[in-house]
């Protein structure tokens, strides 16, 4: 670019100095909105180049350990409109996935981890070249063959867009697929229509919608929550995450037929998964209704006889976090420490007649 100006007649230095900064912010602007990528110079390592929160402490996807999990019981999640079958839903290749949108049809979610109702916009699929890798959260360094994620926003704040400026903006239900021998009949037409799909920026409509039940697990009592963010650029810190514990199933083949994508560029979408990032100080929770019977038990069991997650469980009961915000262990111990450090003191300045003995 700089080679093609010096060709040009000489301009006078006010028009240069316009010249000059509609240039520059032309190159910024192109880097801005630069694509991502999965691989090479466009690749995961180097979205913070660009995208800021993607170097961000509280990124997605994470491996969560099991044994490394508050297990709580929170309220039940309430769906509404998960059953209906849309008029219209479109499937589109974007170049980085494949993603279904419904026309007028405005499913919610609430209750959970979640404070508020939070409106459906869009899901999408992450999966990798083989049956090997392809889910981007892991459990217990478990890799699934394909992950589903249902995308919603926080209805006070309008619009997605707008929802992503908030640390609460965002929720995503997370699914696991795996492998079974049978074709998974609710995935039939969607499967169909990837072949519509194939190139980037193609999009195809169901001729029989499925519900979002349709593709969804059915036990949405057991799953692991956490704070997180988008797991592509921007990488906002703005997701409640809550991953489902049971899978769904999909045979070989119907999984296959999502490699058969294409890239913005014309390559095929092998893979589109994030690596794990770090988990730093946040916590996992993990939803049960385990815990309801343990508490009861614990009533019977001698405290000596009591394991650290019985314990743990028991102050759940009396102090149950209500969101993935790392809780303050310490805070009840800082307490009690103040009041013997107090206590000692008195103790002291009575032996010392400092309090007490008037002269
Ligand atoms: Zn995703």
């Amino acid at each position: 670019m700089a080679a093609e100006m010096s060709k040009r007649r000489p301009v006078r230095s006010g028009n240069f100095m316009l010249i000059a900064s509609i240039v520059i912010l032309s190159v910024i602007s192109n880097a801005r909105c630069q694509d991502f990528g999965y691989d090479g110079a466009k690749g995961p390592s180097h979205w913070g180049e660009q995208y800021n929160s993607c170097t961000g402490k509280h990124q997605s996807p994470i491996n969560i350990n099991s044994l490394d999990v508050k297990k709580v019981n929170l309220p039940a999640i309430i769906l509404d409109g998960f059953d209906a079958f849309p008029q219209q839903t479109n499937l589109t290749n974007n170049g980085h996935t494949v993603a279904i949108t419904m026309k007028d049809h405005f499913p919610t979610i609430s209750g959970g981890p979640l404070t508020g109702v939070y409106q459906y916009s869009q899901l999408h699929f992450h999966w990798g070249d083989n049956d090997t890798v392809g889910s981007e959260d892991m459990i217990d360094n478990h890799i699934f063959p394909m992950e589903l994620h249902v995308v919603f926003f926080k209805q006070e704040y309008k619009t997605a867009k707008s929802a992503m400026k908030h640390s609460d903006g965002l929720t995503v239900l997370a699914f696991f697929y795996e492998i079974s021998q049978e074709d998974n009949p609710s995935y039939e037409e969607f499967v169909q229509l990837l072949r519509n799909v194939t190139s980037s920026h193609k999009t195809a409509t169901f001729v029989n919608p499925p519900s979002l039940r349709d593709l969804i697990a059915r036990d949405l009592m057991h799953y692991y929550t956490y704070d997180g963010s988008l797991t592509t650029p921007p990488c906002s810190e703005v997701v409640t995450w809550i991953d489902f514990k049971e899978p769904i199933l999909l045979s070989h083949t119907q999984i296959e037929a999502f490699r058969a994508l294409e890239d913005d560029e014309g390559h095929p979408l092998t893979h589109n998964f994030r690596p794990i990032q770090p988990l730093g100080d946040r916590v996992v929770l993990y939803n049960t209704d385990e815990i309801v019977k343990d508490v009861d038990l614990t009533d019977e069991i001698p405290p000596e006889e009591m394991d650290q997650n019985s314990l743990e469980q028991q102050q759940e009961k009396s102090n149950r976090p209500v969101k993935g915000k790392k809780p303050h262990p310490d805070s009840g111990a800082g307490s009690i420490g103040a009041s013997w450090t107090v206590l000692l003191l008195l103790v002291l300045a009575v032996s010392f007649g400092v309090v007490g003995s008037p002269k």
